[in-house]
Order: C-alpha cells, then structure tokens, then sequence
C-alpha cells in the first residue's frame, strides 16, 4: 500500500497545531493543538477524528517544541495513527517567511534550512519557531521528507510596481524591504475555490480575496496569479485586523518617539497588539462587537466607530483592486469573520452597485460551511463566501511534491 498519510504541523513561538490527513480522499484523521508550551500549565488537546473517539485534553509542563511534537506522536500513536507508520507519506510545514526566493514548496534540506534562518530578521517572531518545528520532525522521521510550504509564496509572483516600496532603492535592498505579503496559502486556495464556484478555469478568473481573521489581508489574483496584497514587509500592513493597526502614516511612529518618547518595542506592541479593533473599542472579536452594536447604549458607539472604521478600510482596499485588476469576476469573503459576520460582508460591499457588486440579504444570512455565492442572481460580479482551509491546502501540496517524485531533491 502506497503512504497516503501528510502530517501538517504549525509551529508557533509558544504553540504547535497539527493535522492528518489522508490525501487518498482529503479525509481529517486526527486535529490538535498544544498551547504554552513553555509554561506550567501548558495543554494538548487532541481530536480523534478517525476513530471518531472523545477528545482528549491533557494539562501538564511540556517544556519545549520537541517534548510537545512527542507528545503528539503518543496521542496518534494511541489511535493507531503513529509517526512510525509506513503510511505516513511526509510531514508538511506552515513557514511564514520564504523571502523571495521560495516560490513555491520545497523539501528541505540543509540549504534550506539555512536559508529559513537567514530571513529570521525580517520575520523575527515567526521564522525561529517554524525552524523548531522542522528540525524536530526531522529529529523524530529523519527518513522522511519534510516539505516547507511558506505563507510568502503565493505573492512572489506580485510585479515590483506592487511589491516595492518607494524608499530609496539602496537602503531597501541591503536590508531586504518590500511588500511580502502574507496568508498566501489561503489566498491561493480560496482563489481556486472560488474559480471552481464559479465553474471556471483559474486562468480565466479575477478575484479579490478577503482574508478576515484576526489577521486580516486582502490580495487581487489574476488569473491565478496574485499581482497586490494588502500585507507587507510583515503582517502589520493593510487592513484593520483584531488587533494589528494596518496602514497608518509612517510619520505616526516618529511622532510617538519624538513627542510621546515612546521606545521602539513600546510602538512594536501598540501598532501589532493593541491597536485595530481591540485598541479602538477594547474588543477584537467581531462577535462581541457585533453584541455591543445590536445591544445599543453606551456601550454601542465605540464599537459602531471600531467597525465603520474597519469597513471603510475593507472598501477602500476593494476598490483599489477593482482599479488594479480592471475586471473582477468575483469578491469572496473567507476566515473567521469573512466566513460567519454577514454584518460585515453587507456593510463593505453597501454602495458599490456601480462597480457591479451586491449582496442578496437572504443568501447573505445562510449559514454554511460550504463555499457559496451571496450576490443576486444574475449579477455582473459574484460576491462569495469560501471557507479556507490552510492545512489542507499545505497537506495538497506536501503531497503532491512527495508523489512528483522530487522528494529527494532540493
Ligand atoms: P486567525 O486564524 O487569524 O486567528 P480566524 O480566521 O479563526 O483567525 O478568525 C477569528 C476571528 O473570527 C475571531 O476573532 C472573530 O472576530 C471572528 N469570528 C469567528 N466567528 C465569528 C462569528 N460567528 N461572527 C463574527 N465573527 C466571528
């Protein structure tokens, strides 16, 4: 029997989220995750998918990523789902941070390894804990091929009129600034799985993607290929997010160290952690803001304020990429907000019936797990909703570089 098993594993600075999967039928065998890894009151939890079994939660110290993938490893060990298995075909990494030079998944090796580290300044919170994650798979199935898929890669293909800055081209080169962009893997996906809504070839579709998470970017692709992001040198960039400001004027942060003497790392924290909606009315989940809004009160106008300012955001950066693709086929909503706040896909797409774009209110209030249109029948542009699913898209093309037969090379 062939391996048919892909191992997906994101390894964060304090976390590890893990998912198998069969690529025989895209089948979920086992899902989890480990939090605080680090801490005392570190936690596994675990979902027996296959065996269709309870969920398991431990509580307990896991000091370190590789006490934490070892403890995954005993989890699907316990259902029959072991790292030792034979069918266990490789082991496909989320990295955040390719640079420019990965453009598309790559079986690591040393040089890449090596290279992974090298783009470490650019990625300082990201890179280190992707690169733990690599080398203790590596650790635990040296045999195996662990196949790096990064979040960078989908934009490489950005023209440099996008993916440029204009600051001086000098300084920007020796310290490796441009636009990056990031949620590749499900930009590429959901940009797909719109064409095939659509029943079209990918080659044939334009579409503006909405990524709205707790992170937040949106990304014009072009039959296919993605030609701007609203993320950039790092995923500060672009659009307001839970808690992360987007674009502000740079000038904001002299400001706030010459006149507010704040430090660098105080500004850091403000702009990444406690600015977007958290810092404008002290709640970053839609939901909750969504509650403040209906519930009325006092307790409404800064939440009505944090979510105009969000959508004015969403639409200027909509019809920036209707400017840049010239036409659009479709605008699709995905991620945690994108998925389930109907409020939100109404109010950003409100007003924009010149461009060809509205949403049908009774479409717009299903609620559904499956990729579906909201826009009225007939209508010159489709609006959708399209959940993405990062893990499968990074388990596809895990596997699919495994079966070409490249597992061996670089
Ligand atoms: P990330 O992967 O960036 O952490 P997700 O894509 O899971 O984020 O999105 C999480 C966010 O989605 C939450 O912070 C919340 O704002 C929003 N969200 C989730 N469910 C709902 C819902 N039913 N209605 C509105 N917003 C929701």
């Amino acid at each position: 029997m062939s391996a048919t098993r892909v191992l997906v594993l994101n390894s964060g600075s304090s976390s590890v989220k893990y998912q198998l999967l069969d690529m025989s039928d895209g089948s979920r065998l086992a899902a989890g995750l480990v939090e605080r890894i680090g801490e005392e009151s570190s936690r596994l939890k675990h979902s027996p998918l296959a065996t269709g079994g309870e969920n398991r939660e431990s509580e307990g110290r896991i000091a370190d990523h590789e006490a934490a993938l070892k403890a995954v490893a005993e989890e699907l060990s316990r259902d029959g789902l072991g790292l030792d298995s034979p069918e266990l075909a490789a082991i496909g990494h989320r990295v955040v941070h390719g640079g420019r030079k990965f453009t598309r998944p790559t079986v690591v090796d040393d040089a890449v390894l090596a290279e992974i580290e090298r783009l470490i300044p650019v990625a300082p919170l990201h890179n280190p804990a992707n690169l733990t994650g690599i080398r203790t798979a590596q650790a635990l199935r040296p045999d195996l091929p662990q196949v790096a898929v990064f979040d960078t890669a989908f934009h490489t293909t950005m023209p440099e009129s996008a993916a440029r800055y204009a600051i001086d081209v000098k300084t920007a080169d020796e310290h490796r600034i441009r636009r990056y962009g990031f949620h590749g893997t499900s930009h590429a996906y959901v940009s797909r799985k719109a064409a095939e809504l659509l029943g079209r070839a990918p080659e044939d579709v334009n579409v503006i993607v909405l990524h709205l998470g707790n992170g937040a970017s949106a990304s014009a692709v072009e039959g296919g290929r993605c030609v701007d992001t609203s993320m950039g040198l790092t995923p500060l960039e672009g659009l307001v997010m839970g808690t992360r400001s987007g674009d502000v004027d740079p000038a904001v942060i002299f400001h706030l160290m010459r006149v507010g003497e704040m430090s660098t790392d105080e500004i850091d924290t403000l702009l990444n952690k406690k600015s977007g909606l958290l810092g404008l009315c002290g709640d970053n989940d839609m939901r909750e803001i969504r509650r403040r809004i209906d519930g009325g009160g006092a307790d409404a106008s800064p939440a009505q304020l944090a979510f105009d300012i969000y959508i004015h955001r969403l639409k200027k950066y909509i019809g920036a990429y209707y400017a840049v693709l010239g036409r659009v086929d479709a605008v699709v909503f995905t991620a945690g907000v994108g998925e389930n706040a109907a409020p939100v896909r109404e109010a950003a797409i409100a007003g924009l019936d010149a461009l060809g774009l509205a949403v049908d209110g009774g479409l717009n209030a299903v609620r559904s797990d499956a990729p579906r249109l909201i826009s009225p029948e007939g209508a010159r542009v489709a609006v959708a909703v399209v959940p993405t699913d990062e893990e499968l898209e990074i388990a596809h093309q895990t596997y699919a570089l495994v079966q070409d037969g490249n597992a061996g090379a670089a």
